[in-house]
């Protein structure tokens, strides 16, 4: 089973940030709606994260994805990484996300993407609060060491439900291959646009489980500069020596130009669902239980 998701908060972010120029929203607009023309054409959903930023400042850009009946899901309020944040601070963003994403949408919002998949050993926590909010199918686990987190611990790569102090709830992990020796995540992001297609599709066949996970901003081919020492430290909360921008800058711009051409032949090709359609289709009973 392949499933599809998006991570929309380039526009909240651009305006937050200070570079959210009419120009910046209209190119995000066009992207946008080049994709669900995508999606349209080979009668595919996917799951949409969203950010509570974009709900609020942006409803016009939540609602028209809805309309095109996709699933929106939570992505965060302010897309501020969920292991920086203690646990109220945790509940308050979650709690704010769901409530300006359900207003903006009139429904419930059953799905949540942590950003940057910041949940792991130190905020399971988390869990709690994404049930006290409604929330019923998780994809924020990356079960493997990464930068600013990951949940290597985690003890499946597939979907599975999560058992924590009392509460339950479905997981959809990101799908992860073996490298070498190390664990990637071909299917989204940066090692997406690393690998060449067939060795994505090749290992989405051969794993029977991908969640593909993409932000426009993975898939534009304009490269962006070098952060500032100032907008880094503000973003990634690490120091912005020079190496670590350009380790940065190197890493989110790799394969940039090639990444749309190779999603579009991906989706061209491939069965994709949605979490909502995939949450029908899995047999529950025989999937792991995870007690964290
Ligand atoms: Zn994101």
């Amino acid at each position: 089973m392949n499933i599809l998701s998006f991570d929309i908060e380039e526009w909240a972010l651009a305006k937050a940030e200070g570079y959210g120029t009419p120009e910046k929203y209209r190119e995000y607009d066009a992207f946008l709606n080049y994709i669900l023309d995508l999606l349209d054409s080979r009668k595919i959903k996917a799951t949409f994260f969203c950010t509570g930023l974009m709900a609020k400042d942006f409803p016009s850009v939540v609602k028209l994805i809805q309309s095109r009946g996709h699933e929106i899901g939570c992505h965060s309020n302010v897309h501020t990484w969920m292991n920086k944040m203690t646990e109220n601070e945790a509940r308050k963003d979650t709690h704010t996300a769901v409530d300006v994403l359900e207003q903006c949408i009139g429904e419930k919002v059953l799905s949540y993407r942590a950003p940057a998949f910041s949940i792991g050993e130190s905020n399971k926590w988390m869990f709690e609060i994404l049930a006290n909010e409604g929330i019923v199918n998780d994809s924020s686990i990356f079960p493997a060491e990464r930068d600013f987190g990951g949940f290597p611990a985690f003890s499946s790569q597939r979907p599975c439900t999560i058992h924590y102090a009392g509460i339950r709830l479905k997981e959809f992990p990101i799908s992860m291959t073996s490298v070498m020796g190390k664990q990637i995540a071909y299917s989204g992001g940066g090692y997406f646009r690393l690998f060449p297609l067939f060795f994505v599709r090749g290992r989405m066949k051969r794993i029977g489980y991908s969640m593909c996970y993409f932000h426009i901003e993975d898939l534009l081919s304009e490269k962006e500069g070098v952060s500032s020492k100032e907008r880094y430290e503000t973003y990634y909360k690490e120091p912005g020596t020079l190496k670590n921008r350009y380790i940065r800058y190197i890493k989110s711009n790799i394969g940039k130009k090639a990444a749309l051409g190779k999603l579009e032949r991906l989706i061209n090709s491939e069965e994709f669902f949605n979490i909502e359609q995939s949450n029908v289709l899995i047999d529950w009973n025989n999937t792991n239980v995870i007690d964290l």
